[in-house]
């Protein structure tokens, strides 16, 4: 039996180019999926390790395939860009996000920032900005209350004016803009003072070796020094560790996002939270 997947892996292969078998059952699933209503979305809490508040959190997307199991965002938004998806699936996010913003104010619970990650691609739509505040609007949210999540690759696709308006536009709007993965992107620093940012989101891959590693420590320490000098603010991704946290907070990052402090979490599990947050 591996031999024969292995042979029809080849067929594929041989037929197809570069798109193998193991893409065609994601990409079919992956439009099924968005059909079928078997996305939803987790939410992971940002937390103020000074004051100990809960200040934000960050929208993820979750794909449970009844075939294919739990699915990684980090293997089916690669493809769903690929296929042409990403916008529908953005808009999709975009939509939950607001909705369960507007449901959350509804019910009087304290209102929380929520951080959306946004594609390249999406930004390519003229509209994009507009269809944000439609969507806030429609649901009754302020648009303090989102915050959206560009990675550097976004930016270097656009260089064009168009895009930097759409990004003047969101911001001017009471969008934030935050920069997502700092520092993984090979992309010059200009676009940190042409662009409207109010956030930078210091890597996860340079928080995983402190406090050991003291070359990621020196690099953290001046990624804080410059955004603060650039009046940005700093949250800091994939703190596992208390050690990490105190670090982080001694170099004057204060709001942290990592398992050490909470892990992404389900909407019932954030409704509740909130509720009782609220108390
Ligand atoms: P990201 O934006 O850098 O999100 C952080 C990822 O790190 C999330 O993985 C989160 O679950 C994980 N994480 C959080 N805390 C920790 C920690 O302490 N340790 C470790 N090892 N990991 C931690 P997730 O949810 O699998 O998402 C992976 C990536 O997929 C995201 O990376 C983001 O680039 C992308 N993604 C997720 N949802 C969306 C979406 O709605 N739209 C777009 N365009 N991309 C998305
Ligand atoms: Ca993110
Ligand atoms: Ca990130
Ligand atoms: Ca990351």
């Amino acid at each position: 039996a591996k031999d024969a997947g292995r042979n029809s892996y080849c067929f594929y292969n041989a037929v197809m180019g570069e798109r193998n078998y193991e893409d065609l059952a994601l990409e079919h699933g992956l439009r099924k999926a968005l059909e079928g209503g078997l996305l939803h979305l987790a939410w992971q809490p940002k937390i103020d390790v000074v004051s100990r508040r809960w200040v934000g959190m960050e929208a993820l997307l979750r794909w449970h395939d009844p075939d294919l199991g739990e699915v990684s965002p980090l293997q089916f938004i690669p493809l769903a860009e690929k296929l042409g998806l990403i916008e529908t699936l953005g808009d999709w996010v975009l939509d939950q996000v607001c909705q369960q913003l507007g449901q959350w104010i509804k019910r009087g619970y304290r209102p929380m920032p929520v951080s959306v990650n946004v594609s390249a691609r999406q930004l390519v739509d003229a509209d994009f900005a507009a269809c944000i505040f439609r969507r806030l609007k429609a649901c009754g949210v302020g648009s303090e209350l989102l915050e959206l999540e560009l990675t550097e690759s976004c930016l270097i696709l656009e260089q064009e004016d168009g895009e930097y308006q759409l990004l003047d536009q969101l911001h001017a709007g009471g969008v934030t803009l935050s920069i997502d993965d700092f520092g993984t992107g090979y992309s010059s620093l200009s676009y940190l003072r042409k662009l409207p940012l109010s956030v930078i989101k210091i890597d996860a891959s340079f928080v995983r070796e402190l406090p050991g590693n003291r070359e990621d420590g020196q690099l953290v320490k001046a990624i804080i020094g410059m955004a603060t000098a650039l009046g940005l603010e700093v949250v800091a991704e994939g703190v596992e560790t208390r050690a990490q946290a105190t670090l982080l907070q001694g170099l004057g990052c204060h709001v942290c996002q990592g398992y050490w402090l909470a892990r992404p979490a389900s909407t019932e599990q954030i409704s509740q939270w909130l509720r009782e947050s609220g108390e």
